[in-house]
């Protein structure tokens, strides 16, 4: 028998502070009212919207965490809560809004000279400069430290960087990338990673784009490549030296896919529900079978469950007390979880859960990039494993 039904058992809204509740709300119904009616139609083209990037301004998405240079300050929690309904539309235009803000803007706010931020920052903010982040190579993913992308100091200053940078976010559009190279400076016995900003029309720099993606259609992707590009002394960012500077970026990134994992699985366990309310078989509901229930109950717990982590780390965060370990465990469980729930929702839609304009199907097939972007989950488990055991098992 039917009784009134309630899809979460968990509210964190009494946790939120008011700020926090109206960025959320207005995230949600912006997602909700701007995004998920075009989404199903760019993802089957393989094309990203480009005309919303103003919109991802003007809602003060880009560079959300930041203060000053025109972004809107966010504490972690109200930042990962737009994450949360960026991502319950689609993993591909969270990460467009990731890349832009964590591993661009994110990086030349923490490493850059007061020059590189005020000629990227405020543009970057109003959608109006686009940047990637090259770190991975073809022959080097999951071990960045065998990057063979190299930046050599010339006589006068400049630097001149040659190298392949592979499965680029954004590349394509990008009118700035942050490059990682490796560097021979003086006194140094070994080369050393540094980050460059290196701009589109540098001659030498061109950015390739990769077609027949089945995952992230909505968005683009690319290759850097770098043939004996000249940059000014001036393009390297100052602030940071070796593995620390990309992988610091790459923290903050995580974190906002800590959140966005669970606005994937919240969109497919609510696309479920629905459907199988609708849906009859055997004249009844598919919800009023225990096999469904089963299933209904175990993505709904596992998403309270995730969504708590990640306000829970949200306030270590704005306490300035988050690890890179704890962000591992964050962007892999919830990652994890979201994948699972993707596949179970597809299962209660039944055929119906491989048509694009159900929304399931898109989920899953983004968040199997998701589990291997950003650390894939193996690389997560081995950093959270080497934290509690104390023994490396990387290599
Ligand atoms: C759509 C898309 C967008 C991306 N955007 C960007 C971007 O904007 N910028 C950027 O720099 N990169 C980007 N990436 C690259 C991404 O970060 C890499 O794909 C990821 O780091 C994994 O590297 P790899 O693909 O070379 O896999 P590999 O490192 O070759 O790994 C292959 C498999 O081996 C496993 N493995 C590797 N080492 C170990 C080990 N020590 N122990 C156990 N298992 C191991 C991995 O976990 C994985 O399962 C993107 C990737 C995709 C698909």
């Amino acid at each position: 028998m039917a009784s009134a039904s309630q899809p979460y058992l968990l509210d964190i809204t009494p946790e939120l502070a008011e700020e926090e509740r109206l960025v959320h709300a207005s995230a949600a119904d912006f997602c909700r009212s701007r995004l998920l009616p075009i989404i199903a139609e760019h993802y089957e083209a393989g094309t990203f919207p480009r005309d919303l990037i103003v919109e991802f301004a003007r809602m003060g998405f880009l560079g959300a965490p930041l203060e000053g240079y025109g972004c809107a300050g966010l504490n972690p929690v109200a930042y990962g809560l737009t994450m949360l309904e960026l991502e319950k539309v689609d993993s591909g235009l969270r990460s467009f809004c990731s890349v832009q803000t964590a591993l661009v803007m994110w990086p030349i706010f923490a490493y850059g000279d007061e020059t590189q931020k005020q000629r990227w920052l405020p543009a970057m903010a109003r959608g109006e400069a686009i940047g990637c982040f090259g770190l991975t190579e073809p022959g080097s993913g999951s071990d960045p430290g065998s990057m063979r992308t190299n930046a050599r100091r010339e006589p006068n200053g400049d630097y001149v960087l040659n190298g392949e940078k592979m499965w680029i976010t954004n590349s394509p559009i990008a009118d700035v990338a942050v490059v990682w190279a490796k560097v021979v400076e003086e006194g140094r016995p070994d080369p050393v990673v540094r980050g460059f900003l290196v701009e589109r029309g540098m001659q030498g720099f061109s950015t390739p784009e990769i077609h027949g993606k089945l995952s992230l259609r909505a968005s683009i992707t690319g290759s850097i490549v770098l043939e004996d590009v000249r940059v000014p002394a001036s393009s390297m960012l100052p602030g940071v030296s070796g593995l620390k500077g990309p992988l610091g970026c790459l923290t903050q990134a995580r974190y906002g896919i800590g959140w966005g994992a669970v606005g994937a699985a919240m969109g497919v366990y609510e696309r479920a529900l629905e459907y199988s309310k609708d849906r009859k078989q055997f004249n009844r509901p598919l919800a009023g079978f225990q096999l469904t229930q089963q299933k209904l109950v175990e993505m709904h717990n596992a998403i309270g469950k995730s969504l708590l982590l990640a306000l829970h780390f949200g306030r270590l965060k704005q306490r300035g007390k988050l690890t890179s370990t704890q962000v591992s465990w964050l962007k892999r469980d919830n990652v994890a979880m979201a994948l699972d729930c993707a596949r179970t929702a597809r299962s209660i839609l039944g055929g119906n859960g491989i048509m694009g304009e159900f929304h399931v199907m898109r989920h899953l097939c983004n968040l199997e990039t998701v589990y291997t972007y950003e650390g894939t989950h193996e690389v997560h488990t081995l950093a959270i494993g080497r934290a509690i055991t104390g023994e490396d098992a990387f290599t």
